[in-house]
């Protein structure tokens, strides 16, 4: 069994963004969700590993490498025996790293059972939760909102578990059909309902809900990528990349980033905080480019409503995780967008450079990338390679030829057939995953946009 080599531990509490909300422990931050002050959880310390230790990478497994990094956050709450069987369990799928030209590289993490990186976060939270719920004999509702590949993922990570039911909220119109049967032919213990509006909508009635006095009573939790337990995860992938391609500390790597509530990216921060030599991120968006706005100017001004683009997972006119980002540059910004205190804008701006990639852009990609190096990405993909040439072109003299850089896919192209075909005139052949639910029976719930309709559905639900 591991025995821990060094004492960098974080203290196992977790603070909120908003900063009136009691410090927690990881088990209450993860079953909780949003802190009782609408703020979100954040490790009150980082803790550092050492590089004796992450120069052991290399010859570790994905699952093992994960329990190292998780362990640091999980404190006493959990036995390592447990973590080191979830992290097993929860893992067992290929990471692919894919050589393009010289030390450019895209990961992909599109091999998960729901074909999305979201896979990787919220298959590990699900078994924490389900770890900690049986434990005690208790029961929780997940609520969470969906641009479309959460949704899956979460549907997927949760169904069958005893202990917890799932609400899942989707725009109507905003998500592709596949993404919706991925959710809406699971049935058992996860219920979906189609809103008649936009993501952002979704995120506010789930959002309100949870700051609803008249509903404490009702155990409720999201799984969205503001609960603590979505984001560590979400570290861990940086770390087994730069193992793989890498793995001496003196070799400094670029990832690039399509980011939209910023989860990834903010897991790639903490795992930068944590030691990994990350050189910088490269934060690739789509249309709804309110952070590479915000870094220009310092003005931070939310896109309502957001844009709709191809890249659809990334239609989010002011990310959730910005808050914690936020944060951890020293300032504070309230959940609706408002910065209270400033970060340290400077700081950011040598960590991270940020990009917005038009459709335009992102079609033209996808046809330029399988044409000159045979590269199948989706748009979301294609919004992080295009992010990525951008930053080479703009910073070509302090970045050599031996920059080792990472691009990441962080869906499978076979979920967006008819824009593949349309650019490249061929369909992606679907993984097993995919293929499987296609002739499955949908069920889900039509609603409207209201507040109060929702807030009584919940409780006419929970009474059943
Ligand atoms: C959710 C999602 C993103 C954006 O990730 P964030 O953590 O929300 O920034 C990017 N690509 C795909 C395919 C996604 O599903």
């Amino acid at each position: 069994m591991y025995k821990p080599v060094d004492t960098l531990y974080s203290k196992n509490l977790y603070y909120s963004t908003n900063l009136k909300a009691p410090e927690v422990t990881f088990r209450e931050a993860l079953l909780q969700g949003l802190a009782t002050d609408g703020g979100l959880y954040m490790p009150l310390s980082i803790p550092v590993i050492s590089e004796e230790e992450i120069e052991t990478y290399p010859a570790l497994d994905y699952y093992e490498i994960a329990f190292r990094i998780l362990r640091r956050f999980t404190g006493n709450d959990i036995e390592d025996d447990s973590l080191l069987s979830l992290c097993r369990n929860a893992y067992n799928f290929d990471i692919p790293l894919e050589n393009v030209y010289d030390r450019i590289y895209v990961m992909r993490l599109d091999q998960g059972p729901t074909a999305s990186f979201k896979d990787f976060a919220a298959r590990m939270m699900g078994r924490l939760m389900q770890h900690f719920l049986s434990l005690e004999e208790r029961y929780l509702t997940i609520l969470t909102a969906t641009s479309g590949d959460t949704g899956s993922a979460v549907a997927n990570a949760f169904y069958g578990l005893k202990n917890i039911r799932v609400i899942i909220l989707f725009p109507a119109n905003e998500i592709t059909v596949l993404q919706r049967k991925q959710m809406t032919t699971l049935n058992d213990n996860v219920l979906i309902i189609a809103i008649n509006g936009k993501f952002d909508d979704c995120q506010k009635l789930v959002k309100s809900a949870f700051v609803d006095p008249s509903l404490s009573h009702i155990p409720l939790s999201s799984a969205n990528s503001i609960n603590i337990g979505r984001l560590l995860p979400q570290t861990v992938y940086y770390f087994y990349a730069w193992s793989r391609l890498s793995g001496k500390t003196d070799d400094t790597v670029i990832f690039s980033v399509p980011s939209g509530n910023f989860g990834n990216l903010m897991g790639g921060i903490i795992a930068r905080e944590m030691s990994l030599p990350v050189k910088k991120f490269i934060v690739s968006t789509n249309e709804n480019d309110e952070v590479p706005v915000y870094l220009k100017t310092g003005n931070y001004v939310t896109i309502i409503p957001s844009i709709n683009c191809i890249s659809s997972a990334m239609n989010v006119g002011h990310p959730g995780n910005m808050a914690r980002i936020v944060a951890l540059y020293g300032g504070i910004m309230d959940e609706k967008g408002v910065i209270i205190k400033a970060p340290d804008l400077e700081k950011m701006r040598e960590d991270l450079f940020a990009v917005r990639v038009s459709d335009n852009e992102t079609m033209e990609t996808i046809r330029d990338c399988y044409k000159h190096y045979g590269l199948l990405l989706e748009p979301h993909g294609a919004v992080a390679w295009k992010g990525l040439q951008t930053y080479l072109k703009h910073d070509r003299a302090k970045v050599g030829e031996n920059m080792l850089c990472i691009s990441l896919e962080t869906a499978h192209p076979a979920k967006f057939q008819n824009e593949i075909e349309r650019l490249l005139n061929f369909k992606p052949h679907f993984p097993p995953s995919l293929s499987e639910i296609e002739n499955k029976t949908e069920n889900f719930l039509p609603m409207d946009n209201n507040y109060d309709i929702f807030k009584s559905f919940i409780l006419r639900y929970y009474k059943q």
